[in-house]
């Protein structure tokens, strides 16, 4: 908890952000030439790159599924992404983020158009703050689109925080440390509106207004990245102002 470090001081956070107030975002889709899709994310701190291929033929091959694609995704963090050393290659914090991360876009992928394929994503944490499993998300939805594979909607997704008491929106890595909670969301977003939470994990406590709060602050911090992630890929796609 925040015994040595005030993490709200006159209302404002302690980056200067108010409650409800996202990082800084910026998106870029389509920046590598060898996957099929990809996406260069930065939320705050966090630099995201996401790629992914397919859909493909699936290797190993005893691992197709007759009637559908096989989703995997690779979350993994740089060994030069954060302050102190991290090992190299998976360890169980990234195994579980890209569980649950592949799960909710499992969810809107329509995997039932290629059979015996595979949708791969990897996205690699250059550099982390709090809310990287966020930011992938966020990254792998636009990469998804940029790849061109039909979707039902895109996935979108925000981390709320408990800090002083107060639910802050998109926490950074001191809130994140030294707050009461922190709870990732991502939302199912289909037709420009919110369908259904496709992911939601919580550490810390809350009461159950607080969580009704928090769910209503994601939501609004999750339609404004949305906004960006359409920018993104409009960008890309739609060339405007031609004679
Ligand atoms: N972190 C770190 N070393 C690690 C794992 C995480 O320094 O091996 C930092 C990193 O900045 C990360 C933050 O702790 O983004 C919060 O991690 P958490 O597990 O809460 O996931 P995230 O909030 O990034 O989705």
């Amino acid at each position: 908890m925040s015994e040595d470090i005030k993490l709200i001081v006159n209302g404002k956070r302690i980056d200067g952000r108010a409650f409800d107030e996202l990082r800084n975002i910026r998106i870029e889709a389509g920046v590598l030439k060898n996957a099929d899709g990809s996406c260069y994310l930065e939320m705050g701190r966090n630099k995201i790159m996401a790629a992914v291929y397919g859909p493909r033929k699936v290797q190993p091959r005893h691992l197709a599924d007759p009637v559908k694609a096989i989703v995997r995704y690779r979350y993994n963090m740089a060994p030069f992404s954060v302050e102190e050393r991290k090992r190299p290659g998976p360890d169980r914090r990234s195994v579980e983020i890209s569980k649950v991360s592949r799960e909710a876009l499992e969810s809107i992928i329509m995997t039932e158009l290629f059979p015996r394929s595979s949708i791969d994503i990897f996205v690699e944490v250059l550099q982390a703050d709090a809310g990287s499993r966020t930011a992938c998300l966020n990254a792998a939805s636009v990469a998804l689109v940029d790849a061109g594979i039909p979707m039902r909607g895109i996935i979108t997704s925000v981390a709320v925080a408990k800090v002083d008491g107060h639910i802050v929106l998109d926490p950074v890595k001191e809130e994140d440390n030294f707050g009461e909670a922190d709870i990732p969301f991502a939302f199912f977003i289909r037709n420009g509106k919110i369908e259904s939470i496709a992911l939601l994990q919580m550490d810390g406590k809350l009461t159950k207004n607080e969580l009704i709060e928090a769910v209503k602050l994601a939501k609004k911090g999750v339609m404004e990245i949305y906004k960006l992630q359409r920018e993104a890929i409009m960008k890309k796609y739609i060339v405007e102002d031609v004679e």
